[in-house]
């Protein structure tokens, strides 16, 4: 018979180690979660109730941030943080030209001009340095990412930011509890955004987010932009435009069960990476650096870099092993952000790191022999 050209692409069912498997995590937790989304829907309470209140507390205290807000995704997280900061028209907001397209995206939303920045070649993210150089006239804020869990080098940027008077809102989108010098990110900007999708850290079962500060005027402005400008109590009384980007209380109920488990997942993410780090070790590699003393990385994704990425990936996948790219194109060179006016070779840093990143599976509920069985896949490559 011949054969197809479909049946030449590896089948659903040959993958033996997925590259993420939210399904796991769900059957270990489904009779709980359903409990909870039972009680939310026999309740009659589905917005901006006690499940929200209690998850925003609890979420709170995890961090160690004063104020937590639940919100609708993380890319709301980011357009209410920026609007609670007063960016709009007119403004300038320096994004990393390497990051998923929502940092940007968030930047336009709110009618300002995203303007970007080169990363690090160490972090794969922006610093003071990278920062500086993209500073213009109009910049508002600058929006550092805690790029696959790995943290910015906040002090520095913290310091610029005071030189200069622009304001700080962290992307923590891939970095739930990853620490910077014994804080959490998300507690050291003047806001922190975070995204409950469901591959991230701490994923809801759909879209989800946060925002956190520790300052109680901007916590007061994000209850009302959250909730179209509405002050908690006196509700006719909108003095602020703001949106629909509330959380849910299935969603909260949900977060609040895996929440508890959060600070574990977090813990067996780092130790897959460590295995990883030693079973990769000697390779013509380049592996993403842990952290020392109070600074942690969360690894959300565990990405290695080879000029050779293409082939890697190739070989992994024949291996019924899945990987993913993060990102195929640097913000640049994303079509929708032509108009920005960047060239290709404008950040060459982020242009290597599209062409040599590979991201493993690191997810907690991976079991030590399929860490064992993607170290050794990835060993036979190099062989
Ligand atoms: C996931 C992600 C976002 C967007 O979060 P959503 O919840 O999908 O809106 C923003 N920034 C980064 C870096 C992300 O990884």
């Amino acid at each position: 018979m011949k054969k197809t050209a479909v049946a030449t692409a590896p089948a659903a069912s040959q993958v033996k180690i997925p590259f993420f498997n939210v399904k796991r995590q769900y059957d270990a937790l489904a009779e709980e979660l359903r409990a909870a989304v039972c009680r939310v829907l026999d309740s009659g309470a589905y917005i901006l109730g006690p499940e929200g209140r209690d998850f925003e507390a609890e979420y709170g205290r995890l961090l160690g941030s004063k104020h937590a807000l639940g919100v609708s995704s993380g890319t709301a997280a980011l357009r209410l943080a920026l609007k609670a900061l007063g960016v709009g028209h007119g403004d300038d907001v320096v994004v990393p030209a390497m990051t998923f397209i929502a940092t940007a995206t968030a930047v336009s939303e709110v009618g300002a001009r995203p303007v970007l920045a080169d990363v690090d070649p160490r972090t794969m993210n922006v610093g003071a340095e990278q920062l500086s150089a993209a500073l213009t006239r109009k910049t508002k804020a600058v929006i550092p990412v805690h790029l696959y869990g790995g943290v910015a080098d906040m002090g520095p940027i913290m310091k610029l930011a005071a030189a200069k008077g622009f304001r700080v809102v962290e992307d923590c989108a891939q970095a739930h509890l990853a620490v910077y010098q014994d804080r959490c990110v998300g507690t050291i900007g003047d806001i922190g955004a975070f995204s409950f999708y469901p591959t991230k850290n701490l994923g809801a079962a759909g879209d989800a987010g946060a925002v956190t500060t520790q300052d109680d005027g901007l916590a007061a402005t994000l209850v009302r932009l959250r909730n179209v400008g509405r002050p908690p109590t006196d509700s006719g009384k909108h003095e602020l435009v703001g949106y629909n980007s509330r959380l849910d209380e299935i969603q909260a109920a949900v977060l609040r069960i895996k929440l508890r488990r959060l600070q574990d997942w977090v813990d067996r993410r780092r130790k897959i990476a460590s295995r990883y780090a030693s079973e990769l070790a000697g390779l013509p590699l380049t592996l993403p650096e842990p952290g020392t003393g109070g600074t942690k990385h969360g690894f959300n994704l565990f990405v290695v870099r080879t000029p050779d990425r293409d082939r890697l990936m190739k070989h992994l996948a024949e291996r019924g092993i899945g990987t993913g790219v993060y990102y195929p194109l640097p913000l640049h060179l994303i079509p929708a952000y032509r108009d920005l006016g960047y060239k290709e070779g404008g950040f060459p840093e982020a242009e290597r790191t599209v062409r040599t990143g590979l991201a493993l599976p690191v997810y907690p509920e991976l079991t030590d022999d399929e860490v064992g069985a993607v170290a050794k896949a990835v060993r036979s490559f190099f062989k």
